[in-house]
């Protein structure tokens, strides 16, 4: 009995050999074919897609495809577009129903989801608040305090009734926003068609967010950095193999009023710009999810951090205060992803 195990184990491990050797023969060297298109979301954008040798034609064809979703996904979401789905959303009338694409409706679907996962921290339907917010900016004076009070008053879900096919709003001045979002969707549904395709590996960023899946052409896993909030420089370096990091902070965009930085992210609590968060960096299993909590993040600091922990599919890394006086909060899960701990010259809290 021992002899007939002993050999039907060498036949497995030269099994194991052959199919090793035949697989590497099947499998030969792995090269990465990335495309830069221009003007995709108003951002910068980079495709990856890792793929044998052979297979590099059928990858630009799916990247191909990959540019096209991203495309369309602006041309039905952006607010900045005035013939987008969205944009008619907003300048609806009550009571008549807006036809809307399904992937519109996905997304809203997934925002007013993520409205209550984020206890109300994320909110799309703070547009009345982000254009107030907006032309005080230009303006250089706050809101008066009706406008803000009107402003919240239209910022609600209970405003909209989400159908089969379209959206119905109560009132004609409810408007929504899917900014913080929508990047995310395209991201997940252009990883889908390079996937489709069946690479190795692939990553598709856009304006910093982004999502990777398999490894690079070495079989190493992807490596992503998250830029110093204050400085020149990086932080940390996360290793993934699948997966999408999205950051949002104010130190890139806010606007001045009196002196003082607003954030462009809304506290959908107070109708207020949101207290500034320098950086979030969001870790989660797709680009959507990653987005919108960066954004929630955003608005929740420190102690949306602690919520959380609850959740085993999402990490994330706060950096706090001034360049003075900043310190760096992460999830345990975020700081398992780091080979090293992140670098700020300040205080690391946990
Ligand atoms: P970025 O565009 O820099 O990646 P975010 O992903 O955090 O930043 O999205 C910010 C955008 O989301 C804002 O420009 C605005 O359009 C929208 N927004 C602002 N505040 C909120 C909020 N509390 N919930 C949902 N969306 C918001
Ligand atoms: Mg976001």
């Amino acid at each position: 009995m021992r002899r007939w195990l002993g050999i039907s184990l060498v036949v497995a491990v030269t099994g194991v050999t052959v199919a090793a050797l035949w697989v590497t023969q099947r499998d030969p060297r792995l090269v990465a074919v990335t495309a830069a298109p221009t003007r995709v979301m108003g951002t910068s954008c980079t495709l990856t897609a890792v793929v044998p040798l052979r297979r590099q034609e059928a990858a630009r064809r799916a990247m191909h495809e990959a540019e096209t979703v991203l495309r369309r996904t602006e041309a039905h979401m952006s607010t900045h577009l005035e013939r987008s789905e969205l944009s008619r959303l907003n300048a609806a009338g009550a009571g008549a129903i807006v036809h809307l694409s399904a992937d519109t409706m996905a997304v809203l679907e997934a925002a007013r989801r993520l409205h209550g996962e984020t206890e109300g921290a994320f909110d799309a339907t703070c547009r009345p608040l982000v254009e107030l917010w907006r032309d005080a900016g230009r303006a250089g004076r706050l809101p008066e305090p009706p406008a803000l009070l009107q402003a919240r008053g239209r910022s609600r879900w209970d405003l909209f009734e989400l159908r089969q096919d379209g959206v119905v709003k109560r009132t004609a001045g409810a408007r929504v926003d899917l900014g913080g979002i929508a990047k995310g969707w395209g991201i997940d549904r252009a990883i889908e068609e390079l996937e489709r395709a069946g690479v190795r590996g692939a990553l598709v960023e856009v304006g910093g967010d982004l999502r990777v899946v398999g490894t690079r052409p070495d079989r190493s896993p992807w490596s992503v950095d998250v830029r110093h909030p204050f400085a020149e420089g990086v932080v940390a370096t996360l290793r993934l193999t699948n997966g999408a990091v999205a950051t949002s902070g104010n130190y890139a965009r806010f606007v001045t009023i009196d002196g003082r930085r607003y954030s462009h992210i809304v506290d959908p609590r107070s109708g207020w710009p949101a207290e500034s968060t320098p950086s979030v960096t969001v870790v989660a299993p797709d680009a959507l999810t990653a987005d919108a909590w960066a954004t929630a993040l955003s608005v929740l600091g420190p102690w949306g951090l602690a919520r959380l922990e609850r959740r085993v599919d999402i990490h994330a890394m706060l950096v706090t205060g001034t360049p003075e006086s900043c310190a760096v909060h992460t999830t345990v899960g975020f700081a398992n992803l780091l080979s090293a701990p992140p670098r700020l010259g300040c205080l690391q809290a946990r």
